[in-house]
C-alpha cells in the first residue's frame, strides 16, 4: 500500500507550489510587483547566478561583482525574512549557466502552477523566460515594474501621434503629471530648464577640494564574490578590485544621503565638466543602485526637491539633476521598450569600423580617452559627458559599428542594463537610430573637450589642429565625419550651420583631412 502511494507520487507529483516568483539581478527590491500577494506557505522565490549573463557580451569583472554581490545580499535578506528561496550559485557544479536552462531545471523539479515575474530590463531575457514558460505550458504572470515613474504604456500614449519625440516635452509632461518641482501649474522659478546656469567648466584652477565619493568597504560576501569572479572570469575586462559600490538598500540610502548633502548643491554647475584623474566630481554615482532597484527614482527625486525647498540646494542644480532621472531615465526606457527588438540593429550612418583595441586597455596617447577608459575599467564608472563626449564621440566620428560600441558599453559599466544603455549608445551617442532619440548627432571637435576640462594640456595632440602630426584625432575625424555625411546632415536644420562650415575648407584641406582620417582608421596614426 505504502509502496503504491510512493509510486504514484513519482509518476504524478502534485503541484505543491502555487507561484514561483522569479527575481532577476536588477530586481532587488522587496517592493517589486512580483512579490504582491506572496504567500510563503504556497509560493517560493527563484534566483540564479548564471555565467551567460556575464558572457553573452563580455561583462567587466567590476560589473559582475556588483550584480552577484547585490543578488547574494538580497537573497540573504529574503532568507532572514523566512521566504522560501531557490538560489543557484555560480559555482554550484549543477549550474547549467543560462537563465533559461536554470529556470527549466527549477520548474521541472518544483512544478509550480504559475510563474510570476516583474517585467525585466532586457528584451533578450524576457524572450528566454517566456520560452521556458511556454515549453512547460505554464502561465507567466508578467507584472509592471513599479520602480519607474510611469509604465511603458504611458510612454506609448505620450508618443502616439507625435512625428518626432523630444525629451524636453516628455520631461515637462512628467513634471506636470507627477507634480515635481511645480508651484501650482507653473514650474518652480518660472522656467523648465536651467541649462544656461548649469554646465560650466572648472577653469584653469580646477575643481579644488572635492567631497569624497561614498565607497562601501567590501564585506565577506563581496570578498567571496570578488575571488570567484577573478577566478572564473579572469580573461574579462576591467578589475574586480577596488570595489566600493552599494550592494544593499541600506548602503544605497547612505550613498543617496551623502549625495544630497555634499554634491547636489554643485551638481548642475559642474555636470558637464571634466578633470584629469577625477572620476567622481559632483555626480550622484547612484545609477547602479537605481538600476538594480535598491533605490526608487521617486525617493531620489523627492529628496532632491526637498533639499531645494529647504534652501539646501539651488534650483538650477536640483532641476538639472531631476531632469536626468524624471526626464532622461524614463524617456530612454520608453524608447527601448517601444522600439525593440528592431532598435538594436539600427545603423543609420552605415558605420562599419571595428572598435579600437585600446577601448579594452586604455592604452592610447589621447589623454581624454586614456583617462575615461582607464577609470571605466577600474571602477566601472564614467560620468555622462565622458560617456557621451569622449568615448561616445570618438566612436561616432571614427564610424565604429554600433553593435560593437553597444557591446562595449553594456559590458564595462556597473550601471549597464540594456533598457538604459542601448538607447543612450545607439540613439544619443551614435545617432545610429537616425533621430528617434536625439534630434542631431552630438558631433564636436577636440575643442569641446578642451573647453570642458584640462585633458588637452596634458596631451601630445592639439585640439585646434585637424591636419599634421599633432592634429587632435577628434578634430580630424570631426571634419571627416561632416564631409562623409554632408548630404544627409545638411538636410537636418540643427546641423546646417556645422555643415556650412565645411565650405570654409579648401579642397586641399579637405583632402588632407580625409587622408589623415583614413590613416587613423587604418591604425597608422598612433591614436
Ligand atoms: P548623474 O550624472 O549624477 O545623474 C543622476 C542620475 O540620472 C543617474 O544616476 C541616472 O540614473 C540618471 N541619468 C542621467 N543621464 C541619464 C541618461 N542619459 N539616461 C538615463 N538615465 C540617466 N546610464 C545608466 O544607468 N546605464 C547605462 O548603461 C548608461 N549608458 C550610457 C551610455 C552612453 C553612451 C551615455 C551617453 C550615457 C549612458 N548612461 C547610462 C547615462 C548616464 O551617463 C549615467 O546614468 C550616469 O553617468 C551615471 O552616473 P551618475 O549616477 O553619477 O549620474
Ligand atoms: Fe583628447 Fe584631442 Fe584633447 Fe588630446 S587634444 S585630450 S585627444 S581632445
Amino acid at each position: 500500500m505504502a509502496r503504491r502511494a510512493a509510486a504514484r507520487t513519482v509518476a504524478e507529483p502534485a503541484r505543491a507550489l502555487r507561484h514561483l516568483v522569479l527575481v532577476l539581478g536588477d530586481q532587488l527590491n522587496r517592493d517589486a510587483s512580483a512579490f504582491d500577494g506572496f504567500d510563503p506557505a504556497l509560493d517560493a522565490v527563484w534566483m540564479a547566478e548564471v555565467a551567460e549573463e556575464s558572457t553573452h557580451i563580455p561583462s567587466s569583472r567590476q560589473r559582475t561583482v556588483l550584480f552577484l554581490s547585490a543578488m547574494r545580499h538580497f537573497a540573504d535578506a529574503l532568507r532572514a525574512e523566512g521566504l522560501p528561496l531557490h538560489y543557484r550559485a555560480l559555482d554550484d557544479p549543477a549550474n547549467r549557466h543560462s537563465l533559461a536552462a536554470e529556470l527549466d531545471t527549477a520548474v521541472t523539479s518544483l512544478r509550480p502552477v504559475a510563474l510570476v515575474l516583474t517585467a525585466p530590463g532586457d528584451w533578450r531575457v524576457l524572450q528566454a523566460l517566456r520560452g521556458v514558460a511556454r515549453q512547460h505550458g505554464l502561465p507567466l504572470d508578467l507584472r509592471d515594474d513599479r520602480h519607474f515613474y510611469g509604465t511603458v504604456r504611458d510612454f506609448a500614449d505620450h508618443a502616439r501621434g507625435r512625428q518626432q519625440l523630444r525629451m524636453e516635452y516628455f520631461y515637462r509632461a512628467m513634471r506636470q503629471r507627477h507634480g515635481v518641482l511645480m508651484d501650482g501649474d507653473q514650474p518652480c522659478g518660472g522656467q523648465w530648464n536651467f541649462d544656461a546656469d548649469n554646465r560650466q567648466a572648472f577653469g584653469r584652477d580646477g575643481p579644488g577640494p572635492l567631497p569624497p565619493p561614498t565607497r562601501v568597504a567590501p564585506d565577506a560576501t563581496t570578498e567571496a564574490v570578488m575571488a570567484l569572479v577573478d577566478q572564473r572570469f579572469a580573461d574579462h575586462p576591467g578589475q574586480a578590485q577596488p570595489f566600493g559600490w552599494p550592494v544593499t538598500r541600506a548602503q544605497a540610502l547612505q550613498a543617496l544621503d551623502a549625495f544630497i548633502t555634499h554634491r547636489l548643491p554643485h551638481f548642475g554647475r559642474w555636470q558637464d565638466a571634466m578633470w584629469a584623474g577625477e572620476p567622481w566630481l559632483y555626480h550622484a554615482h547612484l545609477s547602479a543602485a537605481l538600476n538594480l532597484k535598491l533605490l526608487h527614482p521617486r525617493e531620489v527625486v523627492d529628496r532632491a526637491e526637498a533639499a531645494y525647498r529647504a534652501g539646501q540646494a539651488p534650483l538650477p542644480a536640483v532641476e538639472g539633476f531631476i531632469r536626468q532621472i524624471l526626464g532622461w531615465r524614463e524617456y530612454v526606457r520608453g524608447i527601448y521598450w517601444t522600439q525593440m527588438p528592431g532598435y538594436a540593429d539600427h545603423n543609420a550612418l552605415d558605420a562599419q569600423q571595428p572598435l579600437p583595441a585600446f577601448f579594452w586597455t586604455g592604452d592610447t596617447p589621447m589623454a581624454c580617452l586614456r583617462d575615461a577608459i582607464g577609470q571605466t575599467l577600474q571602477h566601472g564608472y564614467a560620468h555622462h559627458i565622458q560617456r557621451l563626449m569622449v568615448t561616445g564621440l570618438y566612436t561616432l566620428l571614427l564610424g565604429v559599428q554600433p553593435q560593437q560600441v553597444h557591446a562595449w558599453y553594456l559590458g564595462v559599466y556597473v550601471d549597464a542594463v540594456e533598457w538604459v544603455e542601448l538607447p543612450n549608445v545607439l540613439g544619443m551617442a551614435l545617432f545610429a537610430d537616425g533621430g528617434v532619440m536625439a534630434s542631431k548627432p552630438y558631433a564636436a571637435t577636440g575643442k569641446y573637450i578642451q573647453r570642458m576640462g584640462n585633458h588637452c594640456s596634458g596631451c601630445r595632440f592639439d585640439p585646434a589642429l585637424s591636419t599634421g602630426d599633432r592634429a587632435c584625432p577628434f578634430t580630424t575625424l570631426y571634419w571627416d565625419f561632416l564631409g562623409r555625411h554632408e548630404a544627409r546632415l545638411a538636410a537636418n536644420p540643427r546641423m546646417a550651420l556645422q555643415v556650412k562650415n565645411l565650405a570654409r575648407l579648401t579642397a586641399e584641406q579637405r583632402s588632407a583631412i580625409a587622408t589623415r582620417a583614413d590613416a587613423i582608421r587604418a591604425g597608422a596614426v598612433d591614436a
